[in-house]
């Protein structure tokens, strides 16, 4: 499957979104501080990264394609001055792929500068981009993170900060966890169903919000808490602390349960679970619901490793009918079984069908000695679109297992993500109008087995209600064209209230 660029995936899951950050410091420069963050968010998005600062003057902006380590160089942390500022690390998921888009977006206007750094998708982005438009503002970029930048500059004319940001809440809609410079006051603001996450950290010298507590962790801070669905936070000029405010309030929340299965890091602690904690637990959930006995477990590596081991060690503990097991009983054996080339970049040019095809060859390998002559369990968080899953499993045939049973460790995705995930369209998706038997036998499977949405809502220690599912129910918690909705939602009228609307 290529993305387009005749470049490969290697990885046919589900694409990480972006990352965000801010920093009001006392006394230091906020230009290395947000470089570490970005470093530390990489995994949320490799096409572009971008720091903007303000030193009490003049806001200063840099911005690059590419990977973090490539976009600066010491020059360029040395002229973003100030001690108060955001940073982005971008993939693509709204507007295109050039630099225009890249992020923070920075703009001044009559009463100051703003730089927004946006992860999510907004569902209402063209509503809001034509209206502006016709008010007169001129767009540089086919993204919503400019609409969201315009329609706040807009508000600020007449009102002051607060105000304004409750204002352009009321009026987006969509997932939204966003970094904001306005002069040297640095804010956040996580959208009122929290899909997207972004938490508060206090450093020595000041303080931080970010998508991940693991930047908190990278710049020797303490996770304080979560920015609640729904709050501003505005961040102290002197790093002394930060105010709250509560801006708009939901009955449910719609929490992204793919960051805890695919997308955060292990290490990373949102809305109150650690990331492998989660991941672990889904995996002894996954046994407890679908667990069947073979010699290995073996996970597809780094994806599913979390998974695997939560899944062994839940085998090692009762068999798969879940009576416990006798004491000379191990259950099956956790071998990593599939090593991975960690030199194959993400992407790499496969311009042939049959080139394509021996990408999983080049990036993953089998142990022969785990996998010959054995019974395995293979284990990953995800099925697309199902390519990489059957060239896992005919590897692991071709090298001398005897059976190969898959299991995921989320229910199956069937439907696409509006809410700023590269999950592939509906056509693409391979259990979008496929069953688990028919999966099982297209991926060359000897069975198949996903898990369960109320083990998922479980293993997160939430309700259903409070999480998105959309891409595996079908049903979104967002008024978007063409879809089911799984509550009440009312999308914002677009419809000359950029102006004199209610605060
Ligand atoms: S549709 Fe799926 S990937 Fe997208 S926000 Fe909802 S749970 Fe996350």
């Amino acid at each position: 499957m290529t993305d387009g660029r005749g470049e490969t995936p290697l990885r046919n899951g589900p694409t990480e979104k972006c990352g965000v950050v801010g920093v009001s410091l006392d006394g230091r420069s906020a230009a290395r501080p947000l470089y570490y963050a970005l470093y530390a968010l990489q995994h949320r998005g490799q096409e572009s990264a971008g720091i903007v600062t303000h030193d009490g003057f003049q806001q200063h902006s840099h911005v690059e394609m590419g990977l973090v380590g490539d976009a600066f160089d010491e020059g360029d942390l040395d002229g973003l001055t100030g001690e108060a500022g955001i940073g982005h690390v971008r993939y693509p998921t709204a507007g295109s792929v050039d630099k225009g888009c890249a992020q923070p977006f920075s703009v001044s206007f009559k009463s100051g500068s703003l730089g927004l750094s946006h992860n999510g998708n907004l569902v209402n982005a063209d509503e809001i981009r034509e209206e502006l438009a016709g008010l007169g503002h001129a767009f540089t970029s086919d993204g919503d993170t400019e609409v969201i930048a315009h329609d706040l500059a807009r508000n600020l004319l007449e009102s002051d900060l607060i105000r304004a940001v409750k204002r352009t809440m009321g009026r987006i809609h969509g997932s939204y966890a966003l970094t904001i410079s306005h002069d040297d006051v640095v804010l956040g603001v996580r959208d009122p169903e929290g899909n997207r996450p972004l938490c508060i950290g206090k450093l020595d010298d000041g303080y931080v919000i970010a998508s991940e507590s693991a930047v908190i962790d990278t710049l020797d801070g303490e996770l304080v808490r979560d920015v609640r669905p729904g709050e501003l936070v505005v961040l102290e000029q002197d790093g002394s602390g930060f105010d709250s405010y509560q801006l708009v309030e939901r009955e449910h929340t719609a929490h992204c349960f793919f960051e805890h299965v695919y997308f955060a890091r292990p290490d990373s602690t949102i809305d109150g679970t650690l990331v492998y904690d989660a991941r672990r637990d889904l995996g002894r959930k996954l046994w407890a619901e679908s667990g069947v006995e073979t010699d290995v477990v073996m996970p597809v590596p780094d994806s599913g490793r979390a998974f695997a081991s939560g899944y062994a060690e839940a085998a090692g503990e009762t068999t798969a009918d879940g009576a416990p097991r006798d004491d000379d009983d191990d259950g099956p054996e956790f071998a990593e079984g599939l090593m991975k080339n960690r030199y194959v970049g993400r992407t790499f040019i496969m311009p042939t069908q049959d080139e394509r095809e021996r990408a999983v060859r080049l990036k993953l390998n089998p142990i022969k000695s785990t996998v010959e002559g054995k019974s395995v369990t293979l284990i990953d968080d995800s099925i697309v679109r199902g390519t990489t899953s059957t060239q896992l499993v005919d590897l692991l045939k071709d090298f001398g297992a005897t059976d190969v049973h898959m299991r995921i460790g989320a229910p199956a995705i069937v439907a696409p993500c509006y809410m700023g995930i590269d999950m592939a369209t509906r056509e693409e998706l391979i259990a979008s109008d496929k069953s688990v038997d028919d999966i099982a036998e297209t991926i060359d499977a000897d069975s198949l087995a996903y898990l369960s949405t109320d083990a998922v809502a479980a293993a997160l220690e939430t309700g259903r209600s409070d999480l998105c599912l959309g891409c595996v129910t079908g049903e979104y918690p967002y008024d978007i064209d063409g879809e089911a909705t799984d509550r009440d939602v009312t999308r914002p009228e677009i419809d000359g209230q950029a102006m004199g609307a209610d605060d």
